[in-house]
């Protein structure tokens, strides 16, 4: 070690890195994302026993223990029930996103689960719980939950 370092303290610091994996999304989520992606269709998945219809689509209802065998094709609106608006850039929100990121937990009709998704084309101070939103799709979609683009408020 060379005359210049002695005395300094050595600093030790916390960090993590970005671990880029691959994993398969399941037969439901897959069929979920390739109607998003195909035909702009919003499925649900709904219990034979207690007819509740999951969204996102779940395999097993959590109550019953029993296959969720059927589909429904929701409409693509529904309600907030709840959100929360996000003022700073952080790692969950993508770079492009504009700054405040609005967060909704929106309740499609004919849903009786809510989907965690963006609220935009409406400001912070003008989203209330119960308001009536609608799904905007991507234009370029790939089978993702982002290819719906957003939700916004129906006129
Ligand atoms: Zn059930």
């Amino acid at each position: 070690m060379s005359d210049q370092f002695q005395g300094i303290e050595p600093m030790v610091y916390q960090s993590k890195i970005n671990v880029p994996y691959s994993w398969w999304a399941g037969d439901t989520a897959s069929k979920f994302f390739i109607k998003l992606r195909d035909e702009k269709k919003i499925m649900g998945t709904k219990c034979p026993s207690c007819n509740k219809v999951f969204l996102p689509p779940r395999k097993v209802c959590p109550s019953c223990f029993i296959e969720n065998t059927e589909w429904v094709s929701l409409s693509g609106e529904g309600t907030v029930l709840s959100f929360t608006v996000a003022r700073r850039q952080f790692a969950a929100i993508p770079q492009d996103k504009k700054i405040p990121v609005i967060w909704g937990l929106i309740k499609l009709d004919g849903a009786d689960t809510a989907l965690l998704h963006y609220l935009d084309e409406v400001r912070p101070e003008s989203v209330e719980i119960g308001m009536r939103v609608k799904a905007v799709f991507s234009d370029t979609r790939k089978g993702a939950i982002h290819d719906i683009s957003h939700f916004k408020p129906v006129k």
